[in-house]
């Protein structure tokens, strides 16, 4: 079977070859209709893992192509090690190749032809690359913005290589910057906030401004005058994109490299030096904050899964919300959880309500504790008392037989084995019974304690004609609450100490 293999880069597409004027040479030359395409579009021909090569690739090892054609040697490769790897491929596996514009032959001539022919097809696209990029440098160089950044607040004069002020994009960069160091919308977020309601233009028509982009602004120095090029180091990063590579971002020159270029400025040094020292604090100050205080962490537990529920952060729509969660997303938790979760709010919310219901009318204190002290253990326990006692009584009853008994028929062993079973039976008994009380004894401490009550109720009685601190409430509510267990979105139970 015979394959046409055809490719466009991307600047091929813009200078308008196409990829069928490709596809319809090689037809004419193959001269039948019997073939199969493969064809990339808009990918450069310096990498080898282009979609439909490795296609073709993988179609020549099964065995069901037989002859490549192509339209020149620089559709099938642009660099030459990637020609020499094609070729190598092509001859393993005794697969023809054929160019519409190039005369190859499979031998020893023919080979050394075609390599030199690629060696110096990329010497030349190198030569390019390096002619504009020297071309672009020595223009920054002499001060001018070689290429359009998009940057807030300005328009690029392309035929004079520079930004002139946008009016309008520089009247919100001034009040962004006057709002931000007077604090007048609440930091970033607000910022943001703002600008998105009073609908400010965006450089790319969105309607939404995000915090980052407004942080960007902030942080950027070109608004003093100060344009700095040749900042980050994209060399290799097309082809990187292209073969589908990860390309870093952020990879910075050696400050020696940067060119400075100066543009016109919309705000002053001091201005712009006072929003980053407010930019730093506020980092710090987010940071500390991150620690979210959960008022009941350490208190609630899942009433389903049996896992405690810590505090956790959710973002939705760019908010921050606040729940406490069953499910443990740590690696080597012991139980993943069943996933409920509740507001933290609602929680809160719920508790304290409950709590501030109860010390105004204590004597309501039953309604918080679970009578299911269990009654069995207080049954089985007033049952062994009376049992030991009979074996007591018994034992005593038979001793006296023994001892006061002037019947010689009497049969002593046997009372005596009597007897013995009955001591075996009342140490039994006993065992039983100090296991039951020592469990009481467990289970009375689960009952509310008078004196954490007590104290509780004295230090809110002492506070009550002030509002509660965040901290006085947990001060609080640790008093009493020993866990809130969460049953289900409607049900709550607090079990006091
Ligand atoms: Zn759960």
């Amino acid at each position: 079977m015979i394959a046409i293999y055809a490719r466009v880069s991307t600047e091929d597409q813009l200078k308008g070859y196409s990829i069928e004027g490709q596809i319809e040479d090689c037809e004419r030359l193959i001269g039948t209709k019997e073939y199969l395409v493969y064809k990339d579009e808009g990918i450069t021909g310096e990498i080898i893992n282009r979609p439909e090569l490795m296609r073709l690739q993988r179609e020549i090892e099964s065995g069901l192509i037989t002859r490549v054609v192509c339209y020149d040697p620089d559709r099938l490769s642009r660099k030459l090690s990637v020609q020499l790897l094609l070729t190598e491929h092509f001859q393993k596996y005794n697969v023809e190749l054929q160019f519409v514009k190039h005369e190859y032959k499979a031998d020893a001539e023919g080979n050394l032809f075609f390599q030199v022919r690629g060696a110096f097809s990329e010497f030349d696209k190198a030569k390019i690359k390096h002619n504009t990029m020297t071309g672009r440098y020595r223009k920054a160089k002499n001060g001018l913005v070689v290429k359009n950044g998009n940057l807030y607040g300005y328009s690029y004069d392309k035929a004079n290589n520079t930004y002139v002020i946008n009016e309008k994009e520089a009247a919100i960069i001034e009040m962004m910057f006057e709002s931000y160091t007077t604090n007048r919308f609440k930091g970033i977020n607000g910022l943001a906030n703002h600008l998105t309601e009073i609908g400010a233009p965006t450089k790319k028509g969105a309607k939404v401004w995000h915090r980052q982009v407004v942080r960007q602004i902030l942080m950027n120095e070109a608004y003093t005058g100060t344009y700095i090029q040749n900042r980050w180091d994209t060399v290799g990063d097309y082809v990187k994109r292209q073969s589908g590579e990860k390309v870093e971002r952020g990879k910075m020159r050696p400050e020696e490299e940067w060119i400075i270029s100066n543009i016109p400025a919309i705000i002053s040094k001091e201005q712009f030096d006072y929003a980053q020292q407010l930019l730093e604090q506020g980092k710090r100050r987010h940071t500390k904050l991150g620690k979210h205080n959960y008022l009941l962490s350490g208190l609630v537990r899942c009433g389903q899964c049996g896992n405690t529920m810590p505090g956790k952060r959710r973002l939705s729509h760019g908010k921050d919300y606040f729940i406490y969660t069953c499910q443990k997303n740590t690696a080597g938790a012991k139980s993943k959880g069943c996933g409920k979760q509740m507001s933290e709010n609602k929680l809160n919310t719920f508790v304290w309500d409950n709590l501030l219901e109860f010390f105004n009318n204590p004597d309501k204190i039953n309604e918080f504790t679970d009578d299911e002290t269990p009654k069995y253990i207080e049954d089985e326990t007033k049952h062994l008392e009376t049992e030991i006692q009979k074996t007591k009584k018994g034992r005593k009853r038979l001793f006296q037989l023994v001892t006061s008994s002037e019947d010689d028929d009497l049969d002593l062993e046997e009372i005596k084995e009597e007897i013995r079973n009955l001591q075996l039976k009342e140490k039994e008994l006993t065992i039983k019974y100090n296991q039951l009380t020592d469990e009481l004894k467990v289970d009375k401490i689960k009952e509310p304690s008078q004196l954490a009550l007590g104290k509780a109720i004295e230090v809110y009685l002492e506070n009550r004609t002030q509002e509660f601190s965040f901290e006085e409430k947990q001060h609080l509510i640790r008093m009493i609450v020993k866990e809130v267990t969460v049953v289900d979105s409607e049900t709550v139970n607090i079990q006091l100490f």
